[in-house]
């Protein structure tokens, strides 16, 4: 897949910016995509985007069919620090 990424989308950083290629802009969305020729169901690929780029970014996925989820960063962040099933 040709992605319209930044080169080091998927490098480790601090920082948490846009990964659409070219953008500094601090993220604000996270895209969560799944590639059913290359992930099991249940996977979850996330790219993250800022306002301006969440529409392009989300129609890159959605075109393809793997778009799954758009979501608020913060809002994003609480679900993977929330136990699964617990209490
Ligand atoms: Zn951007």
């Amino acid at each position: 897949m040709n992605a319209p990424l930044n080169a080091d989308a998927n490098s480790p950083s601090p920082a948490v910016i846009c990964s659409a290629k070219g953008c500094r802009a601090a993220a604000v969305w996270v895209l969560a995509w799944n590639n059913p020729k290359l992930h099991t169901p249940e996977r979850r690929k996330t790219w993250l985007a800022c306002d301006e780029h969440r529409e392009h970014l989300s129609q890159f996925l959605a075109v393809r069919g793997f778009l799954k989820d758009v979501v608020p960063l913060a809002e994003w962040e609480a679900r993977q620090e929330r136990p699964p099933a617990a209490q």
